[in-house]
This record gives C-alpha cells, sequence and structure tokens, in this order.
C-alpha cells in the first residue's frame, strides 16, 4: 500500500515540479548528436558536445564569472558537459532538483529573486551567483567551499 502512495507522491512531486522541467526541451536540439542520456534516482541527466558549448557560452561565463558551468538544473532534468562532470556535480545538482520539488513553478523566480537580491547586497554581479542562498545550499551539501573548477549552476 505504501509502494502505491509512494508511486502517487512522486507522479504529484513529477507534475508539480513539470512547468519547470519543461524548459529543458528548449535544449533537445543540444542533447542529441554524441548524446548520452540516463536516468538516475528519478532524475534525466543528458551530456552531450553541443550541452557542453551551451554551459560554456558566454551567457554562464558572465554569470558565474569564469568559465561557465558543469553542469545545470532544470527541474527534473540535469544537463552537464560531459559524464564526469555529470559526476562530480550530482550531489550539487540534487540539491537543486530537491529545491525545485519545494518551489515548483515558483522555481525560476525564487532564484532569480535571491540572485538579485544577492547581487543588490554585495553590490557586485558574481554574487547573483556565488551569494544566492539556492547556491549556497547546494555547495553546502558538497561539505566544502566553492571551488572555481567545478562552477555549476
Ligand atoms: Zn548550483
Amino acid at each position: 500500500m505504501s509502494s502505491a502512495i509512494d508511486r502517487i507522491a512522486k507522479l504529484l512531486t513529477v507534475l508539480w515540479v513539470a512547468p519547470v522541467s519543461v524548459f529543458a526541451l528548449l535544449l533537445l536540439p543540444l542533447a542529441v548528436w554524441r548524446a548520452s542520456w540516463r536516468v538516475t534516482g528519478g532524475v534525466l541527466e543528458i551530456t552531450s558536445p553541443a550541452l557542453s558549448w551551451f554551459l560554456q557560452g558566454p551567457w554562464f561565463r558572465a554569470m558565474s564569472g569564469g568559465a561557465g558551468f558543469a553542469a545545470a538544473t532544470i527541474g527534473h532534468v540535469l544537463v552537464a558537459r560531459n559524464r564526469t562532470s555529470m559526476d562530480n556535480c550530482r550531489v550539487h545538482e540534487h540539491v537543486h532538483v530537491r529545491q525545485c520539488e519545494r518551489w515548483g513553478a515558483l522555481m525560476p523566480l525564487a532564484y532569480v529573486s535571491a540572485g538579485l537580491y544577492a547581487a543588490w547586497r554585495a553590490r557586485r554581479w558574481s554574487a547573483y551567483y556565488w551569494d544566492n542562498w539556492f547556491e549556497r545550499e547546494a555547495r553546502a551539501a558538497e561539505g566544502g567551499a566553492p571551488r572555481s573548477d567545478k562552477r555549476r549552476f
């Protein structure tokens, strides 16, 4: 009986996060050529050379103040540069998955608001990412300080 309840709860969680996860469809053209798709812990993990290019694009380099991101979370979808990046970032990214499960469709608004507030407080743009409450929680789960070689979103 509890297994049926667990399945219903999981389905409801997936539906709650779906308004965020659906944005991963925008990356579908980047997730075909030489791509790797895998489901781990109820989360779809995708890597590809085109996603690697995307994660290192000027849009993410500006946000990270460095080389872009190794991985990113979009609801129940994780994208990463490659399998090694995915493995290195999984703990961090799964914290973001849990955050999406808490906030649902409000997650993008909450994340952007937290980032803008952090940047405003620090009076510097890099704080949008580094001092963002959601990122601090994810880094804390890793049990260490942020490392510049493993920046993630
Ligand atoms: Zn992050």
